[in-house]
């Protein structure tokens, strides 16, 4: 049985043929595009477990390969950089690849990459990491909301902790108290008032957001 397929972007063919050998080996389906334009049209076809990307591409490089494929996919991307200024890139332009090798490297260390990344990646928790509701998206990754209108606010850190307690429970009636024990924490000597204020300012940045007072009680987020 395969393990899977790893889809890598390489055009030294050297180098693909001697990592078919080593990924076969390890019961990999190895599959190979030898430009930036041919992975991106591999990747929808096959649903490869992770991408090995090379930087250096004739046509569309692979800086820019891995941010469309970030655009669209979660797949782990493990960048090949030829030269340590390419590592520098990689890790500033914070584009999402999981990992990075710096050539030569040796493939017995990649594969050993490659398994490192799998299994961190599917050791990641399944929960949402976005709640929508009317017409709000709230994105726990980027600690932001987009509104209906289609801005993005960033709202103050205790105040997104606050949204995102509420629309991970959506439909429940939360109390001052609960609320203020989950965001704020056992610790925490201050008045249920706090949660109000808290409250009020996120109504503000967010007209319209549908979060209900329940008089007496707390608030409901989107029942
Ligand atoms: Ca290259």
């Amino acid at each position: 049985m395969s393990a899977g397929t790893i889809l890598l972007i390489e055009d030294e063919m050297e180098i693909a043929d001697l990592l078919r050998m080593y990924f076969e080996n390890e019961g990999f389906t190895l599959s190979h595009a030898s430009s930036g334009e041919e992975g991106l049209k591999r990747l929808e076809g096959r649903n490869p477990r992770a991408v090995l990307l090379d930087i250096g591409l004739p046509g569309i490089d692979g800086i820019e390969v891995c941010r469309r494929i970030r655009g669209a996919s979660e797949v782990p991307i493990i960048m090949l950089t030829a030269r340590d200024a390419e590592v520098d890139k990689v890790v500033g332009l914070e584009l999402g690849a999981d990992d990075y090798v710096t050539k030569p490297f040796s493939p017995r260390e990649l594969v050993a990459r490659v398994k490192a990344v799998l299994r961190r990646s599917e050791e990641r928790p399944i929960s949402p990491d976005t709640v929508e509701a009317g017409g709000f998206t709230i994105d726990n990754g980027r600690r932001e909301v987009s509104t209906p209108s289609g801005d993005t606010i960033r709202p103050t850190a205790r105040e997104f902790d606050l949204l995102w307690y509420m629309a991970s429970n959506r439909g429940l009636v939360l109390s001052r108290a609960q609320l203020l024990e989950a965001v704020w924490g056992y610790d925490y000597f201050g008045e249920t008032r706090t949660v109000d204020v808290h409250v009020r300012q996120l109504r503000k940045k967010l007209e319209g957001l549908p979060l209900e007072t329940v008089w007496g009680v707390g608030y409901r987020f989107d029942a």
